[in-house]
């Protein structure tokens, strides 16, 4: 295991003067960095030639001086000359935290990139080694987060009195501070200046009623972590307990808190650990207990993922609940393999079907679809393949119809196969273990298959 070799930290300079021995374009670099605290700046240099106006900082245009540190919390050398060495050795001499700019062997400590909301402040740090890398992950974050939100959490430093004082339940307590820092109502508040106001109002709300359970049905995508929705990721961080399907890869279930509780309501293809109704219940019960439920689907919980029954039961006992959509896995096909589902004068439009219990009705009617320029996707068909394939063939359907068929599709390790519908119907090759999506009609040729091995066993390449 890699371990840190510096460990951050936030450092008390209130008070206390940062210096920064040095006049130039690093120098100025460092002095926009600690002008955000409310420490003194003091700039000592001979040569000041860089433009420090704008900045609130103390320039002292002379030769360093040893008494120049009276005070000091942190120093910063970005001078080469004789100015920089003296003021290294005073220092180390007085043990002052030192930053040499640029000469991370001779630094006491690195200045991470930050993100400024404050109190609030986010630190990113490569120990020095790439900041470049830094700087990026900073603009991620930094575009996930409110400019309000440092007034926010002035405000919840505020309230933490009054919330100590009168919310005995950690659990209950938690729940507050994240309703303050999440809720909109408040976000428009404070940048009124009614936020204490506001945060009263909730604070009594809460007090009113501790809150009541919710379940949030939440699409995790196909099974890759970046094809969670940002919403789906803030639920699931949320969440008291995370009841998942067997689908839903490990990685994702993970994203939640580490203390929240994890239910494994199985569904795996022939593992029926959970019944339909069981989970149902299960999902009244926590929220009756007053627990936040993230009911974690594959794909979109709309589409195969039983929610209507969910929907119902959760409905019918009163308990709130919300929806998340999420990348169902024909969509995920589609797009691993640059499959348009829908195209000009060749596919009007897109069915997601289930070939797993398909009646000779459905496939009757799904033959006349495709005939007509559809472009099917079928879920829970893989096992079966062959047969749906005939099945549709006998229905009417063309045996020249392209198939694309891509297992464990939005993931890493995704395989895909390719043919017609009467070459599938042959015999279908033994795919690779996972999930799988089948797509049929003429937009399937317009995809980008290059890599797909054939649909028929007789074809098969061999690796
Ligand atoms: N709600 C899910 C579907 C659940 S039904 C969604 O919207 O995607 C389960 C079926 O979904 C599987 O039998 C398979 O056909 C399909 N499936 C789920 N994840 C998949 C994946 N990563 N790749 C291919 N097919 C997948």
């Amino acid at each position: 295991m890699s371990q840190l070799n510096t460990f951050p930290l936030s450092f008390k300079v209130q008070g206390q003067r940062i210096v920064i021995v040095g006049g130039g374009e690093e120098a100025l670099n460092k002095a926009r960095l600690v002008t955000k605290t409310s420490a003194q700046t003091v700039i000592v240099s001979t040569q000041i030639t860089a433009d420090f106006s704008g900045l609130d900082v103390t320039l002292i245009e002379r030769p360093f001086r040893e008494s120049d540190l009276d005070g000091a919390a942190l120093v910063f050398v970005a001078d080469h000359g004789p100015d920089g060495s003296a003021a290294k050795c005073a220092a180390r001499a007085r043990r002052i935290a030192l930053n040499v700019v640029d000469v991370p062997g001779e630094c006491d400590f690195y200045t991470p990139s930050i993100i400024d909301r404050a109190p609030l402040t986010v630190a990113i740090s490569t120990e020095g080694d790439a900041p470049v890398l830094a700087r990026l992950v900073r603009a991620r974050i930094e575009a996930m987060m409110s400019p309000r939100l440092g007034a926010i959490a002035a405000l919840a430093g505020r309230m933490r009195q009054r919330v100590e004082a009168l919310i005995g339940d950690g659990g209950a307590r938690r729940r507050y501070y994240e309703d303050l820092v999440q809720s909109a109502e408040i976000d428009l508040a404070i940048s009124t200046d009614n936020g204490n106001i506001a945060a009263e109002a909730l604070l009594s709300r809460h007090l009113e009623k501790e809150r009541v359970g919710s379940v949030a049905l939440i699409g995790a995508g196909p099974g890759s972590e970046d094809l969670l929705t940002l919403r789906a990721q803030r639920l699931l961080q949320e969440a008291d307990v995370i009841v998942h399907d067997q689908l839903v890869p490990g990685a994702v279930v993970q994203m939640g808190r580490r203390d929240a509780e994890q239910i494994s309501v199985g569904k795996a293809k022939g593992h029926h650990s959970f019944s339909q109704a069981q989970i149902n219940t299960l999902l009244v019960r926590l929220a009756g207990q007053g627990k936040r439920v993230a009911r974690l689907k594959s794909g979109d919980p709309m589409v195969f993922g039983r929610a209507g029954e969910e929907i119902a039961a959760l409905r019918q006992a009163g308990v709130a609940y919300s929806i998340v959509p999420g990348v169902s896995a024909a969509l995920a096909a589609a797009a691993d393999t640059a499959t348009p589902v829908t195209l000009r004068k060749v596919s009007s439009g897109f069915v997601m079907a289930t070939a797993h219990g398909a009646e000779d009705a459905d496939l009757n009617h799904w033959a006349a679809l495709a005939a007509a320029g559809i472009t099917l996707a079928l879920y829970m068909g893989k096992s079966i393949a062959d047969t749906v394939a005939s099945r549709l063939i006998g229905q009417g359907a063309s045996a020249q119809l392209p198939v694309g068929i891509v297992v464990n599709a939005g993931r890493p390790d995704r395989t895909f196969y390719r043919g017609t519908l009467g070459q599938l119907a042959g015999g279908a090759v033994p795919f690779s273990a996972g999930p799988a999506i089948i797509l049929v009609g003429e937009a399937v040729a317009a995809g980008d298959w290059a890599d797909a091995a054939d649909v028929a066993a007789e074809h098969i390449k061999v690796a």
